[in-house]
């Protein structure tokens, strides 16, 4: 049973879970970067070492972004002088190019602008590029939009340590695509990813499609490669409807690889 209210659930051990359980409880528990290095030092996978904000003035706090949240609702309720657009201004480099879109577990200052992630930053929304529909190798993309939050974004303003997969950003409703022909290990609700589809291909990898709105397939189906999977949407804890698409080495959370070049080894544009 993953905790509730995350976008990403914790790993089973350590530090990691007592943060992500305090930011889901407490509207107003901002939680001391101090932890958050404790937190993130206890994950091994954060390959980042970027940890240096532990020494922050006493005027500026932090705040984990939980479901539901929205940066004028954050603002208000945090007495933010300057309302969502300072709030907005001082954590750009953490939120990225949309102000609507923030995920739960993200780590927003109040009070001071935020230290840039020292981690590949350019996490701005990046068109992609005339994306093919499908491809002789066999893949296609599971949507065409936008990249929204990249994999592995700036590893220390997470509270699970990194975001473990990639963002596209499109309206619900948008029709999603089975990457690959395999079959579906699940397809159901699944805590904070909301409505879920897992599918295992015959190189022995996961392609998981989360916060789907409507799901047209079931476990043990068999799918083709582009085949509709169902609509993407908002369930789950979001903020906003994206689609959240991971590539994993088992069925579970956890075992993700880098999506975007898994998805480009097979000959896909993004
Ligand atoms: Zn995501």
């Amino acid at each position: 049973m993953p905790a509730k209210g995350k976008h990403r659930r914790p790993k089973s051990q350590g530090f990691a879970r007592t943060i992500v359980v305090a930011g889901v409880g407490g509207a107003a528990l901002a939680l001391p970067l101090v932890g958050a290095a404790g937190a993130h030092a206890a994950t091994p996978a954060a390959a980042h070492s970027v940890v240096k904000a532990a020494a922050a003035p006493a005027a500026a706090k932090t705040y984990v972004v939980k479901g539901g949240d929205t940066l004028s609702k954050i603002a208000d309720v945090q007495h933010v002088s300057g309302g969502w657009k300072k709030l907005y201004s001082d954590n750009r480099s953490v939120v990225g190019g949309d102000p609507s879109l923030i995920h739960p577990g993200l780590k927003l200052t109040i009070g001071q602008k935020a230290a840039a992630p020292a981690a590949k930053s350019s996490a701005t929304a990046t068109q992609a590029s005339a994306p093919k529909a499908a491809t002789a190798s066999g893949y296609a993309l599971p949507v065409q939009g936008a990249v929204g939050t990249a994999y592995k974004t700036a590893g220390s303003m997470w509270s699970s340590g990194y975001h473990t997969g990639v963002d596209f950003v499109v309206p619900t409703g948008t029709p999603l695509k089975a990457i690959a022909a395999g079959t579906v290990v699940s397809a159901g609700l699944d805590g904070a990813y909301g409505n879920e589809v897992v599918i295992q291909h015959a190189d022995g990898k996961y392609s998981q499609y989360a916060h789907m709105s409507s799901l047209s397939v079931s476990s043990g189906q068999t799918v083709t490669e582009g085949q509709q999977i169902g609509l993407s949407g908002a369930t789950g804890n979001v903020t906003g409807p994206h689609l959240h698409f991971e590539i994993r080495t088992t069925p579970s959370y956890g075992s993700d690889v880098d999506p975007v070049a898994y998805l480009r080894a097979h000959g896909v544009s993004l």
